[in-house]
């Protein structure tokens, strides 16, 4: 039976929901629907993998103060880089969870969100950059997300879809994000906003976090925004 998490499991702070899958990190009750996935991949001559899995509060949150302090590039939504010197506060933050989440409100927390590629399209020394040119038309993973399409509009894709599929303004669409929503849809309607306020609190008081203030002033808005607003 699928259960929700525990509290401190939603916002990354405990991963002991979280199974080891050929390095891979996966909350452990996606792994039977995955394997069934690569494997009907693997007929269709792709060779499905996972890219990025469950993902901690640490790393979110070292990924999201390095873009604050300009250690790691932030991009518009034609893979330009932002120049952020210019920015007001309240826009760097809006620039940067266009396409990262607030540590605490990331879907990869879960273990039932995955990015993914396929590895038969590519030579070993190929980096996966994991964006819009390399999966649409023309693009090396277009073949896996056009099968991938169709496999999800037949509801014959054991249970993933793309939550970020389109541009609502909030996240910026990611077709190779896949969630697993028999147990994501759980994790939805548990996560509120007083529980990532409360986990942002305890991390700017213990920990560092950039923008707390910004953060802070504008959560509600963040939340409806980038949060609780991506679409089916
Ligand atoms: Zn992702």
């Amino acid at each position: 039976m699928l259960t929700s998490l525990t509290l401190n499991q939603l916002v990354g702070l405990d991963d002991t929901h979280i199974m080891d899958w050929n390095g891979t990190k996966l909350h452990s009750q996606v792994l039977t629907s995955l394997a069934r996935l690569r494997s009907d991949a693997n007929e269709a001559g792709f060779d499905l993998r996972v890219a990025s899995g469950f993902r901690s509060f640490d790393r979110q949150l070292a990924i999201f103060n390095g873009k604050v302090r300009g250690d790691r590039p932030i991009y518009d939504e034609n893979g330009n880089t932002i120049e952020v010197d210019s920015l007001s506060s309240y826009d760097l933050l809006c620039s940067i969870l266009r396409f990262s989440a607030l540590p605490g409100a990331s879907r990869h927390h879960w273990g039932t969100d995955i990015d993914i590629y396929d590895a038969n399209a590519i030579s070993s020394d190929y980096v996966v950059q994991l964006s819009m040119e390399e999966v649409c038309l023309g693009g090396v993973f277009y073949p896996l997300h056009e099968w991938l399409d169709f496999l999800i509009k037949g509801d014959q894709s054991h249970g993933f879809y793309r939550p970020y599929a389109v541009d609502n303004g909030g996240v910026a669409p990611e077709p190779w994000h896949l969630s697993f929503s028999p147990l994501a849809s759980i994790c939805e309607e548990t996560i509120s906003l007083d529980i990532i306020k409360s986990a942002l609190a305890n991390a700017a008081r213990d920990k560092k976090l950039e923008l707390y203030s910004t953060i802070s002033e504008h959560i509600d808005e963040i939340f409806n925004r980038f949060i609780t607003s991506s679409p089916e």
